[in-house]
């Protein structure tokens, strides 16, 4: 398989290729065309799959052309960690080179009043740890109405550390109507029942 036959747009295309990618993983393979065409999908996947490329890219493409209002991110990554946020970010911003798009990373450790500003901008991509992500909510500097596409990655991580309380939260706030990408390492029962709550019809892949 190449990527050219997964139907990615050609400024996509070109910043793989700037990479230095030749062909996608067994992820990318079978998550980018299920993400393209507008399904959830449930994937189980480690770190080293290539699984981030896996959703950002087809995400860059559906988010592409259309603009965020203030206060309003189009979609939402949620990660456990500041790193794997920064990481996610770091991709984000190579993946989209050839693309418009903007995002913002709420995240601790940065500064409310910076990321307030750029959310006021309006915001493509939001990358964001859960605890960080409701302190802004909660003060206002954030409206989620309007976030149709939500992935929650490294969900089995997201358990280990306590945060399900604050993911399920945040997925409450969300429109019902949305696309969701939900990743684990592992799937146990907790992660299951979270797929059942957050996804509907889910494309599933195991790698
Ligand atoms: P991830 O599993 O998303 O953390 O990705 C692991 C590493 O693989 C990252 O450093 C990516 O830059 C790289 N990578 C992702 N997709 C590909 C690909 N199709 N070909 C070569 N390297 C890739």
């Amino acid at each position: 398989t190449l990527f050219s036959d997964l139907g990615l747009s050609d400024e996509v295309l070109r910043a793989i290729a700037d990479m230095g990618y030749r062909h996608p993983t067994p992820i990318q393979e079978q998550a980018i065309p299920s993400v393209l065409a507008g399904r959830d999908v449930m994937g189980i996947a480690q770190t080293g799959t290539g699984k981030t490329a896996g959703f950002t890219l087809p995400m860059l493409d559906i988010l592409a052309g259309s603009r965020a209002r203030a206060r309003m991110p189009r979609s939402l990554i949620l990660e456990p960690t500041r790193e794997l946020a920064l990481q996610v970010a770091e991709n984000f911003v190579q993946y989209g080179k050839y693309l418009k798009l903007n995002h913002a990373l709420i995240i601790g450790g940065e500064s409310m009043s910076d990321q307030k500003d750029l959310l006021m901008k309006g915001v493509d991509v939001l990358i964001a740890t859960p605890g960080r992500l409701l302190d802004m909510f909660d003060r206002g500097s954030i409206l989620l109405s309007d976030t149709r596409l939500l992935v929650i990655d490294e969900a089995d991580r997201m358990l280990d550390m306590g945060f399900i309380p604050d993911v399920e939260r945040i997925v409450s706030l969300l429109p019902k109507t949305r696309q969701t990408l939900f990743f684990s390492a592992t799937m146990g029962p907790e992660i299951r029942r979270l797929g059942d709550a957050f996804l509907t019809n889910p494309k599933e892949i195991a790698v």
